[in-house]
């Protein structure tokens, strides 16, 4: 029985692993190789790390990993996990068991795209998500917003921080109320409410939105605001809440059951890399610290 198992090789759950392997504790991580920001080129905001390929930062921290040899990085897939009395036993897809006394869940989400056609291919590149990701980059551009009723409104306002020729574009969604869209106007914002068709354009480079009535719109960039669902069912399947909003609700320390913990984008809103890495550590510290009260209780 290992001490901990890791679900998830992403920023999260390697953060994690680091801080326990420090702790000499006896860790396997479980890595399926999907994480959520597999388009982007450069990572952003990570302090002393503005701007790193992320996966230089995962072979990096997978690097220093190897130095603790209680830790074990193990490409695979969890595929089912139970409770078992003191502990959890995970599944993996090729039928292996594995069995820890405490299960970290560090899975990440899943972004749901806009369903224009064409879009796939720029994200990443010039359709993001995250203006604290990708704004900078984007500064003082002509940049569209896709979003309808209160969130696009909210997002479009959010974005003249970034630049000041924003468009919203609500794609034939929930239409804005009047004063909705005279503030907007006071902020230099057009609407355009009509459906989209398709994308074109130049990845990184210049994006056109074509309409059906009015002329194609040409924007350096577009940012809309994801649905998302869990990468694996994992959590839901053992009991936590998953919130609307597609994340699981933690306690303190990233705690949902005594043995059960999830850490980084699956368990959070403010989903930056270092905040996953953030709540990865607070999770070490709070196993590390159950682990040791258990083997001196007795
Ligand atoms: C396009 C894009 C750009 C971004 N840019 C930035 C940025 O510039 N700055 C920033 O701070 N943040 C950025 N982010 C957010 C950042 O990527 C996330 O906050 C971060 O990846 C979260 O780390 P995580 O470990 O929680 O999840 P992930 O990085 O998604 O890692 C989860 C890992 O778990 C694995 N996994 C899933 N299910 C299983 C399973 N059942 N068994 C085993 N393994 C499993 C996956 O394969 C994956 O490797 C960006 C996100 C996107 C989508």
């Amino acid at each position: 029985m290992h001490d901990v198992l890791i679900a998830g090789g992403g920023i999260a759950g390697l953060s994690a692993a680091l801080i326990l392997g420090r702790c000499r504790r006896d860790v396997v991580v479980y890595d399926s190789g999907k994480p959520r920001n597999f388009v982007s080129k450069a990572l952003h905001g990570f302090i002393s790390r503005d701007g790193i390929n992320p996966i230089e930062l995962r072979d990096l921290a997978r690097k220093e990993l190897a130095n603790y040899p209680s830790v074990r990085y193990v490409e695979g897939e969890i595929v089912d996990a139970q409770e078992i009395e003191d502990g959890y036993e995970v599944e993996l897809s090729n039928g292996a068991f594995d069995r820890g006394k405490f299960l970290l869940i560090a899975t990440g989400v899943v972004d749901v795209l806009p369903e224009v056609p064409g879009l796939e291919r720029f994200y990443g590149h010039n359709v993001f998500h995250c203006p604290y990701c990708d704004g900078w980059e984007m500064r003082d551009q002509p940049l569209a917003v896709y979003g309808a009723g209160e969130t696009g409104y909210e997002y479009a306002l959010e974005l003249i921080g970034w630049s000041k020729d924003v468009i919203l574009c609500t794609d034939g969604g929930e239409p804005l109320s009047a004063e909705q869209t005279a503030h907007l106007g006071k902020h230099g914002i057009a609407v355009i409410t009509e459906k989209i068709m398709e994308m074109r354009g130049e990845e990184g480079k210049e994006i056109r939105l074509m309409y059906r009535e009015r002329p194609p719109l040409s924007r350096k960039a577009l940012f809309f605001n994801p649905a998302q669902y869990q990468a694996s069912p994992l959590a839901e399947k053992l009991g936590c809440h998953v919130t609307g909003g597609g994340v699981v609700e933690a306690g303190k320390f990233q705690q949902t059951k005594a043995r059960l913990f999830v850490a980084g984008d699956a368990a959070r809103s403010v989903q930056l890399a270092i905040v996953a890495a953030s709540e990865g550590v607070e999770a070490a510290f709070a196993l590390n610290t159950a682990l040791q009260k258990e083997a001196t209780e007795k």
